[in-house]
């Protein structure tokens, strides 16, 4: 389809002003400050009081699930695209977590197909906390290969239930998502999931300082889970590395005031990102702190932490949305994404005025209108 998108304020995430825009075949072709086409040619849609954005990138979600740490009763349901369409996530990275037993990756695969298939975009770690990495073939690079999804791999540290890595043993696997990335054109990330041990990011300095591995491919998440770590993770940003900030779940203070934070010590804005942690299993508690059953990390708190940055925070929109957007993209390696561009994929979010999300479209098709769902769900 072609789509003639007039008079929208584009954050690109720069703000570039009123533009037209043209969609076809998925990819924005054209902008420019007035496009015109007969009517027969493409659909025009008027996006008049309305600021387009990119699509928002979430680069660590549980799309099939996780949980599981109090039993079965407490493994996590997936993850359905209406509700990633919803709050404004045209772009999914999924991945397992604390279980890599009863849930499966090759299972994982096929879910991001799914999504796909559905329109969206969606991409995947092999891996789980473990270092016995669980992948879909035989190893790491073999995954970075022959899958096309496959972005990187994920491990724990400084956590219990990790397998307490020494720096030489993730040397190795970072050598075989580089390797893996060089022959299959794609940058190659590890991404790492922080516990609350003391040991903290030491390893990870320990392979950029010792080993002198390149800090590019080592993505370290939940870093704003204490402030101590995340004091930790405003050194590592300032040497050049990418640091995530869980706004789902492990965090001590509003990811938002995280962000300022770090802004104030220094820490440069391109090296940071936010990601949910979307459906991770935690632990329900009464107002005493006692444990009282299960829930799961909510979705969207992607979007309501930009929208808090820009409306309390005070940050300038095309800076806020860099979190979801240019950083990801960039920490990920998938250019075609996080950005609006003439050749890029045509992911948008339509914001009103006072930044609330009304219309999505995801590779050039809308999915959402005026808060309107249009993706039918594959199963009723
Ligand atoms: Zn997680």
């Amino acid at each position: 389809m072609l789509y003639l998108i007039k008079n929208a304020d584009v954050y690109a995430p720069s703000h570039l002003g009123m533009r037209d825009l043209l969609i076809a075949q998925g990819k924005i072709v054209a902008i420019d400050k007035k496009i015109d086409l007969p009517a027969s040619l493409a659909t025009t849609i008027d996006a008049a009081g309305k600021k387009v954005t990119p699509g928002l990138i979430d680069q660590h979600i549980h799309i099939t699930g996780a949980g599981g740490k109090d039993g079965f009763l407490s493994m996590t349901p997936e993850i359905k695209a209406q509700e990633l369409i919803a709050c404004g996530t045209t772009t999914a990275v999924g991945l397992l977590g604390t279980d890599g037993t009863a849930r499966n990756i090759r299972a994982l695969y096929g879910k991001v197909c799914a999504l796909r298939q559905e329109g969206l975009s969606a991409y995947m770690y092999s891996g789980y906390y473990g270092s016995d990495t669980v992948t879909i073939t035989e190893s790491i690079q073999s995954d970075m290969v022959f899958v096309a999804p496959v972005l990187g791999f994920k491990i724990a540290i400084s956590d219990i239930r990790s397998s307490y890595p020494t720096a030489i043993e993730l040397v190795r696997k970072l050598r075989e998502v580089r390797v893996g990335g060089l022959l299959s054109n794609k940058k190659g990330i590890m991404h790492v999931h922080l516990g609350d041990l003391p040991t903290q990011m030491d390893v990870l300095f320990e392979l950029v300082q010792q080993y002198q591995f390149p800090i590019a491919h080592i993505s370290p998440t939940h870093v704003g889970r204490s402030k101590s770590l995340f004091d930790q993770a405003i050194a590592f940003a300032k040497l050049g590395g990418s640091i995530d900030i869980t706004t789902g779940a492990s965090k001590y203070t509003d990811p938002y005031l995280s962000v300022l934070y770090a802004l104030d010590q220094g820490a440069p804005l391109a090296k940071m990102t936010f990601s949910t942690d979307g459906h991770a299993g935690l632990t329900k508690t009464d107002a005493q702190g006692n444990a009282i059953g299960f829930k799961k990390a909510p979705i969207n708190e992607n979007l309501l932490q930009i929208q808090q940055l820009i409306r309390q925070g005070g940050l300038p929109a095309e800076l806020a949305l860099q979190l979801v957007t240019t950083g990801p993209a960039a920490n990920l390696g998938i250019t075609n994404k996080g950005h609006i561009a003439v050749g890029v994929d045509a992911d948008l979010c339509w914001f009103d005025q006072d930044w609330n999300l009304c219309d999505v479209f995801a590779n050039g098709e809308p999915v959402m209108r005026e808060q309107k769902i249009l993706l039918q769900p594959a199963f009723d």
